[in-house]
């Protein structure tokens, strides 16, 4: 088995080929990297996480299950 070893990989910021031995690598210059690292500072990439978090409803939805069996649970206690 042939294993591929990565000495070069294009820099993120304006993909110029970088070489692994590169003192910036994987980026080609510090500037390159500052621009990125200032992308990420400055939310340029925003990772937009949903509001609707599937367990998070699971659980509002046991709660309520929960309230719905206390109040019809035992109509016994009731009378
Ligand atoms: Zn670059």
């Amino acid at each position: 088995m042939a294993t591929k070893k990565i000495s070069s990989l294009r820099c993120p910021s304006c993909r110029t080929l970088v070489l692994k031995s590169d003192p910036y690598f994987p980026f080609c210059s510090e500037r390159c990297r500052l621009i990125d690292l200032g992308k990420w500072a400055s939310g340029g990439y925003v990772i937009s996480t949903p509001i609707n978090d599937p367990e998070m409803l699971e659980s509002i939805a046991e709660e309520q299950a929960k309230e719905d069996s206390k109040e019809s649970g035992s109509p016994k206690d009731r009378a």
